[in-house]
């Protein structure tokens, strides 16, 4: 990882911040995007809303031009909304598709011809165990973790030729704020529930976001240099029925 550059979308969110300082520790060089990044230790800082289309599309030449090249690029970034169908809203809808699947899309599409130029590079993409198979009562949110494994998948293959290599990583229950302020708003007290939840784990545990970035950085790094379009489910051992 020593000089290269890398840019991670999500960046001050619980997996995010993990990924940046691993990055950084292993001598990358690192633009870190989200709706706000100030405090953030980084190369390179692009604040934004990835709901913005122009943000998106030029995410990946900003970061080249600010870190002198784009070799990585992690989405990362990630909305979550809860409930079956008829539970979820049109803005459920928008917002799901729109930070999940658009911009990665867009991110992707602009990253791509600048890592071709360069001779290739690493994407790594965050999907689910629910991108993978169902889950229950997050209908919306499953549905856009399989549209980026999909579109992993897809990529993985259409741009290997140019030594651009695309996979995602897949975990099960990670200890983020995306987790437990869903057992906040539904009431529970965050640290116990996370606690009973590890016990549905074979491991014993939730992930911690550091399981998810070192598997993150492998499929960043060359050490992974012979996966593309892979993905790879992250679960202590607990997949998804
Ligand atoms: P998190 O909520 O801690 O971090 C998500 C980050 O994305 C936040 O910093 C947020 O500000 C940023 N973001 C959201 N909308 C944005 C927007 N419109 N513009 C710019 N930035 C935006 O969550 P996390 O658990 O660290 O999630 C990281 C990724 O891992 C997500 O893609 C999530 O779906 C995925 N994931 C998480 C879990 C889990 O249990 N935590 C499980 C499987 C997959």
């Amino acid at each position: 990882m020593n000089g290269k550059t890398a840019l991670v979308t999500g960046a001050a969110g619980g997996i995010g911040a993990a990924i940046v300082q691993c990055l950084r520790q292993a001598g990358a060089r690192v633009a870190v995007a989200d709706r706000s990044v100030a405090g953030i230790d980084a190369d390179a800082h692009l604040p934004g809303d990835l709901l913005d289309a122009d943000y998106a599309n030029t995410l990946p030449q900003q970061a080249a031009d600010r870190l002198g090249g784009l070799d990585i690029v992690i989405n990362n970034a990630g909305v979550i909304t809860r409930g079956s169908v008829v539970d979820s809203s049109d803005q459920d809808w928008s917002l799901s598709l729109g930070v999940n699947v658009e911009a990665p899309f867009r991110i992707c599409r602009a990253a791509i011809p600048i890592m071709a130029a360069r001779g290739g590079g690493a994407i790594v993409n965050t999907a689910s165990c629910w991108g993978l198979r169902p889950g229950p009562n997050h209908a919306v949110y499953c549905m856009t973790k399989a549209a980026i494994a999909s579109l992993t998948q897809c990529m993985g293959l259409d741009h290997a030729h140019q030594g651009i290599r695309i996979n995602a990583v897949c975990p099960n229950e990670v200890n983020t704020p995306m987790l437990r302020s869903g057992f906040e708003k539904r009431g529970f007290n965050a640290d116990s529930a996370v606690a009973e939840l590890g016990q549905t784990v074979p491991l014993g545990r939730v992930a911690e976001p550091e399981d998810i970035a070192d598997v993150v950085m492998f499929l960043a790094s060359d050490a992974a240099r012979y996966m593309c379009g892979t993905l790879v489910e992250v679960n202590g051992g607990k997949p998804v029925r």
